[in-house]
């Protein structure tokens, strides 16, 4: 206990194996706190992790890390109640270089910490960090609840993921309000992997992603179904502001998806293997805190980096650690821990992808709270399936009247023609 460090790094998620990892390369001596048995021992996502970022710590990483199938084809599914509009994208070049996997984070964060501990981070893991040391309004450290428990160092990265208690210790953020995190709860099913590639037209090695948007009762959030070598992850997420005003809990969400019969068709005869439920932070750019002070660092889904709209979330934890493994590095070499130097870091989030894709999406957040959440993930996709059924269906009727009741059954989502042009546009700024 009385060893200290040059740097803390609390957590060790994505964010904070990219930390530890940057800064012990760099010289420094680094502890890398865990309050799992293991990193990754409790952590889950849906979930497909990202080549750019990982790459640029460790080339050709896929090479060795524990990563389940690479995935060729994306597909989007707007589910009505007993159908879907299905859009999908297949292409062999994300094959070689591969651009995601699906990945098991119990594997996946433990391999990765480890490279943090091959370049030199000291593990310190099955530690709970319960406050930071301040002085003189400085972090030069944290209380963890070993009995020898205070660490000290001359910086902190906050890494603890999104119910971040440093992050709320230091006031970088207060509690999350309900429209700024989705509660997501997941399965993982077991089928033989032929079985997987059969249902999924899949090579041995190829996997699928699937996106779904409806049949959330309405509420805002996305559900998921992803392929694994030998086990499917089917999951849904929806804003908690959603949950808590239809008091609604997310299990009921997942157990209706799993009725519905394309997805029944999918996992038949699937065991559930695992079952698991996580916050998401998805406040996005107008939630992000202050990314920096005097003697701290805060990253990942401490800090609200997720991109929920393409979900995500591991690549910016990933490529905001490095940023801070990298200030640590530099204000070593000046001695400088103060905020000012550290305003290195904030300055570094702000010209990276982080910040830039954050900001592109900063309007999407008007729109994920009641009623429009209820018109855009309830009544679109209803509508969207049964404006198609109505101009797919061949019964006599002529074309352009099958076209005036599709377009019909759209505008009644919106109100009127009018509205709907009004909220195609809100959309698109939304997303832009
Ligand atoms: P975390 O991964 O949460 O890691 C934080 C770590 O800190 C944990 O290991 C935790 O145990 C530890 N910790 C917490 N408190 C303390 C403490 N007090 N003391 C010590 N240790 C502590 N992202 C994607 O890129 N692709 C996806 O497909 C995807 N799907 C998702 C699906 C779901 C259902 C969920 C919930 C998330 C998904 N995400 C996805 C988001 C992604 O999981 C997160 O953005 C990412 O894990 C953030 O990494 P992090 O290191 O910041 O935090």
């Amino acid at each position: 206990a009385d060893e200290r460090f040059d740097v803390v790094v609390v957590g060790a998620g994505p964010a904070g194996a990219a930390a530890a990892l940057t800064a012990a390369r760099g010289g420094l001596k680094v502890a890398l706190i865990e309050r799992g048995e293991y990193p990754g021992a409790k952590n889950t996502f849906g979930g497909v992790l990202y080549r750019k970022q990982i790459e640029q710590l460790i080339p050709e990483f896929w090479k060795s890390a524990p990563l389940e199938r690479t995935v060729v084809e994306q597909r989007l599914w707007l589910l009505a109640k007993e159908s879907a509009v299905t859009v999908s994208y297949r292409d062999d070049r994300f094959n070689d270089p591969p651009n995601c996997w699906t990945g098991q984070r119990s594997k996946f964060d433990q391999w990765f910490a480890a490279q943090a501990e091959a370049a030199g981070a000291v593990p310190i893991y099955e530690t709970a960090v319960t406050d930071a040391i301040i002085e003189d309004g400085r972090v030069v450290g944290v209380v963890t609840d070993r009995d020898d428990g205070e660490l000290r160092a001359n910086l902190v990265i906050i890494a603890d993921g999104v119910n971040s208690l440093l992050g709320k210790r230091l006031r970088a953020h207060r509690e999350w309000k309900p429209d700024q995190v989705s509660l997501a709860v997941k399965e993982v099913i077991a089928l033989p992997r032929e079985k997987i590639q059969d249902r999924f037209n899949l090579d041995k090695s190829e996997g699928c992603t699937i996106e779904l948007v409806g049949e959330t009762m309405g509420m805002a959030g996305l559900g998921f179904l992803y392929t694994n070598t030998d086990t499917l992850s089917l999951g849904v997420g929806v804003m908690v502001s959603d949950l808590k005003r239809l008091r609604v809990k997310p299990y009921e969400v997942l157990n209706g998806l799993k009725q519905h019969p394309m997805i029944q068709r999918l996992i038949e005869g699937g065991e559930v293997k695992e079952y698991a439920g996580h916050l998401i932070p998805e406040g996005g750019y107008t939630a992000m805190p202050s990314l920096s002070g005097d003697g701290w660092m805060i990253c990942g889904d401490a800090a609200q980096m997720v991109n929920a709209v393409h979900r995500e979330g591991t690549n910016l934890a990933v490529e905001s650690g490095r940023l801070a493994g990298e200030t640590a590095v530099a204000v070593h070499e000046r001695e400088d821990f103060s905020s000012a130097g550290l305003q290195r870091y904030t300055d570094a989030v702000r010209k990276s992808i982080i910040h830039k894709d954050l900001k592109k999406y900063k309007g999407l957040h008007g729109l994920l709270s009641f009623p429009e959440s209820e018109k855009l993930f309830g009544q679109l996709p209803q509508a969207v399936n049964d404006a198609l059924f109505e101009f797919l269906s061949v019964d006599g009727e002529p074309k352009r009247d099958k076209q005036k009741q599709a377009f019909r059954k759209l505008e009644g989502v919106a109100g009127g023609r009018m509205d709907l042009v009004r909220m195609a546009l809100k959309g698109w700024r939304a997303m832009n």
